[in-house]
């Protein structure tokens, strides 16, 4: 039994002595304007905040702690309580700092700030392949990083094969033993990798080349290069990779719990550290069907332009998705509502039906309420963070009813945005909610049997809370003996 006077003990004990007693000295303050005779004179009882069973005629000091009492639940002259409401005189509320702010309809939006990470453009990507085996002859394109348009030389390859299959090609030409057979020449030169206007340039001028040239066939910035001077190549291997990074995707890790702030469509700001002033804006185009279980987030890919090659695959950019909210709290539409896309191109949005311009499939509606047709009361009430008190289980606010008369309102409210939450249900435009002071606030009404918010009925008598009172710990309890330290 002796160990449990340990050093720690003691300092809960002090925190807990001197915690208790700034909060009946604030409360005295607040309650203060009393003689002693006059409460005598009204049948008050006085308490201990700290020790309900203790019950006096008189104000002075606690039996048990020294503490002062307090009043027990009795109307006084500067702080009366009728009903469920609290009155303050202008001193006890100047004391208490009050302060209050109207409740209003305002547009509010969701904010989510993530960082996201440059990618290439899936889409936008290109392998520079041989088809013949030969000898790089020359490379036009020697280091990675080059710009190439559609059609730029790449590399020369010496190739003997592809020496034969011209031969045939002229063979089948002169023989004039129909033309399946130079069709077939033809095709197999094509098959290659040769040109249309090569192969046309060879049945033309008869000129034998034993070397192919590759083109590239998009623009592009080179990203690898796998070839040397002089290397021998076969079919199938991979000489260069392009990639175009006139648009480059951003990957954002969106946490469960904001998913559901997050829509196809919506227009995202992106900034980077590495280019300080400026931001990209891009579209969500795709959300992950599945959940990273490690992470516990949803991939999001945004599409932005990048046409002067400012945002490098790799780099890391930090963004910021809003989304405004309707009246029923829910996300507003993001403008593609109504609008056509391609199940297979999500980044393709048209305002009307019709075939994809990139795979020609048929588009699809995309789903939801035009945005033409959003509805015009997208204002909500709004509550500021800062008036809600949160017991967990129920949120309460303190309205004041008129000057210096306080009732404590339950509300129901949407997703807390930056500095406050849509009201759904409780409170109407023009109140007056308690911004400041709302705690203390919170503890006059407790101590008064009102209605508080871990008190939803209010109590009987002051300081409802009944450990001063427990003599006999309860049976789930470990017996102090039992801790070893
Ligand atoms: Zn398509």
């Amino acid at each position: 039994m002796k160990r449990i006077f340990t050093k720690r003990n003691l300092l809960i004990a002090l925190a807990v002595v001197i915690v208790g007693g700034s909060a009946v000295l604030l409360v005295n303050r607040l309650s203060n304007g009393r003689s002693d005779s006059a409460a005598a004179a009204s049948g008050q009882i006085w308490t201990c905040s700290m020790h309900p069973q203790v019950r006096l005629p008189k104000p002075g000091k606690c039996p048990i702690c020294s503490m002062p009492l307090i009043p027990v639940n009795q109307p006084s002259s500067t702080n009366q309580s009728s009903g469920s409401m609290l009155e303050l005189s202008d001193h006890a509320r100047a004391m208490a700092s009050v302060e209050t702010v109207l409740v209003q309809r305002r547009k509010m939006s969701r904010q989510i700030r993530v960082v996201g990470k440059v990618q290439y453009n899936e889409t936008a990507l290109a392998n520079i392949t041989t088809r013949v085996e030969g000898y790089v002859e020359r490379l036009f394109v020697d280091y990675t990083g080059i710009e190439v348009k559609p059609g730029d030389h790449l590399v020369e390859i010496y190739s003997p094969d592809l020496l034969v299959a011209q031969q045939e090609l002229l063979i089948a030409l002169e023989s004039q033993r129909g033309s399946a057979l130079v069709e077939s020449a033809k095709r197999k030169l094509l098959l290659w990798g040769l040109t249309q206007a090569q192969v046309d340039d060879l049945v033309r001028d008869k000129k034998i080349s034993d070397r192919i040239t590759l083109f590239s066939p998009i623009r592009g910035t080179v990203t690898e290069k796998m070839v040397v001077q002089k290397a021998m190549v076969k079919p199938g291997d991979i000489l260069y990779r392009l990639a175009n990074l006139e648009s480059v995707w951003v990957y954002l890790d969106i946490y469960e719990s904001e998913l559901a702030w997050v829509q196809y469509g919506q227009m995202v700001e992106t900034r980077s550290e590495a280019l300080p002033g400026e931001s990209f804006k891009g579209r969500v185009w795709f959300i992950s069907p599945v959940l990273n279980e490690e992470t516990r987030t949803v991939k999001v890919l945004l599409n932005i332009n990048n046409t002067e090659h400012k945002l490098k695959p790799g780099m890391y950019v930090s963004a910021v998705i809003r989304a405004e909210l309707l009246a029923n709290g829910k996300p507003a539409p993001t403008g593609v509502e109504g609008q056509w896309s391609c199940p297979m191109h999500p980044l393709v949005v048209l305002p009307q039906a019709g075939e994809c311009p990139v795979c020609k499939m048929a588009l699809v509606q995309i789903p939801g309420t035009p945005a033409s047709a959003k509805p015009v009361d997208d204002q909500l009430l709004s509550v500021p963070i800062t008036a809600v008190l949160d017991s967990g289980v129920r949120k309460l606010v303190y309205v004041e009813k008129s000057k210096g008369q306080f009732a404590a309102v339950e509300i129901v409210v949407g997703p807390r945005t930056d500095d406050s939450y849509p009201v759904l249900s409780g409170l109407s435009e023009g109140d007056k909610v308690v911004t400041r002071g709302n705690f203390l606030l919170d503890s006059q009404f407790q101590i008064r049997g009102l209605p508080s918010l871990f008190y939803k009925e209010g109590q009987a008598t002051a300081a409802g809370h009944q450990h001063g009172a427990a003599t006999t710990p309860p049976p789930t309890a470990p017996k102090p003996a039992e801790h070893k330290h």
